[in-house]
């Protein structure tokens, strides 16, 4: 079994924020990712662009140079890389850990491949596993999916959008500009708020020109080989479909938390508990980072704002074991 001082559980951009500041502190340290580096973002839509300006998503204030002011997914996904590779991060990949148990003081963490032990854990997982899902018949036929990739597979296809977030909305227009017949279903009575402020006039004229049709106060009733069924204000209705993209968000992995011994909220949120300076759970020397801080409030925590959790993080361990050198 190999001990290593800290292990940072998630290779996604904070997981590599908190390894870069493990390696400039000189403590020993291991990041384990269970798909390629930064495998969220390698799991985004292809022509995706970020919502933030490359500076701010700059990790320990190295350059991201991109092209635009806001980078896409590709210049991302070279960013992160050379971070790894040129600073030559202590990263295994294609790892999954299962169970992370604490013994006397010391963390266990059971992975497929083998089982290590820690001093210190950092969980750092991400939100983009588990998607929130509509709990409607029809959901679990193969024309759904949680997750859009790429628009040229919609093309000639009747293909509905549920949601109308920042994802939704791309995945609407990039699928409606490659040719396919695309109807929005939106729970609420407006496109989201949040839709990037360059990209929500876009949509809304789209829809109010009806190239692109938008049901709102709607949610999916049922879906069927064919068509689609939803309930609106004016009652339900049929619509002809080929595919349906339900892009209604995703949420942390709660299961692997409460298994850990991570305290929740008992609401619906179910905020991790959490020393807000230090970043430290309610289990000693375990510590969150990242997107997985803001429970089921996903849009909270992100790169730009979470960044700052590895040097919290970091300077709280390197706080312990400095007192623990001199106890
Ligand atoms: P993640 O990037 O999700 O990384 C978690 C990692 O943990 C993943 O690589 C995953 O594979 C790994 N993992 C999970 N479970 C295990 C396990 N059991 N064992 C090993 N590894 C595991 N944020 C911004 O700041 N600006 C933006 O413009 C922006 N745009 C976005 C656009 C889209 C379409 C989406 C979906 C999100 C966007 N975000 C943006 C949010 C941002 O991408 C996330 O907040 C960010 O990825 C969080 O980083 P993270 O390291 O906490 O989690």
């Amino acid at each position: 079994m190999k001990h290593t001082d800290l292990i940072i559980i998630g290779g996604g951009p904070i997981g590599i924020a908190c390894g870069l500041a493990a390696k400039k502190k000189g403590i020993d340290y291991l990041i384990i990712e269970k798909g390629p580096i930064v495998n969220s973002l390698f799991n985004y839509p292809i022509n995706m662009q970020f919502f933030s300006s490359s500076e701010k998503l700059e990790i320990d204030d190295i350059p991201f140079i991109s092209k635009e002011a806001k980078p896409k997914r590709n210049e991302a996904l070279e960013y992160y890389r050379r971070i790894v590779t040129s600073n030559n991060l202590n990263i295994t990949l294609f790892e999954k850990v299962n169970t992370v148990k604490k013994e006397n003081g010391l963390f266990k963490i059971e992975t497929e491949k083998q089982h290590y032990t820690a001093s210190f854990v950092i969980v750092a997982t991400g939100f983009y596993d588990i998607p929130n899902t509509m709990n409607v018949p029809g959901e679990d036929l193969p024309k759904v999916s949680h997750y859009y990739k790429d628009p040229h597979f919609y093309a000639k296809q009747k293909l509905a959008v549920v949601g109308a977030s920042n994802s939704a909305v791309d995945a609407a227009l990039e699928c409606y500009r490659k040719g396919a017949d695309v109807t929005m279903i939106v729970r609420g009575h407006e496109i989201g708020k949040r839709v990037k402020y360059w990209v929500r006039p876009d949509i809304m004229n789209r829809i109010k020109e009806e190239s692109i049709k938008a049901h709102y106060n709607a949610t999916v009733k049922e879906i069927f080989e064919d068509k689609i069924s939803i309930t609106t204000p004016n009652g339900d209705i049929d619509i002809e479909n080929d595919y349906v993209l339900a892009l209604t968000g995703y949420k942390p992995n709660f299961e692997f938390l409460k298994k850990i011994g991570i305290t929740l909220s008992d609401d619906e949120k179910l905020y991790p508990e959490y020393n807000e300076e230090t970043m430290e759970s309610n289990v000693e020397n375990l510590y969150l980072a990242g997107v997985i801080c803001g429970g089921m409030d996903t849009h909270v925590w992100y790169i730009e704002n979470s960044r700052i959790h590895a040097t919290a993080i970091l300077n709280s361990i390197t706080e312990k074991q400095f007192a623990q050198t001199k106890s």
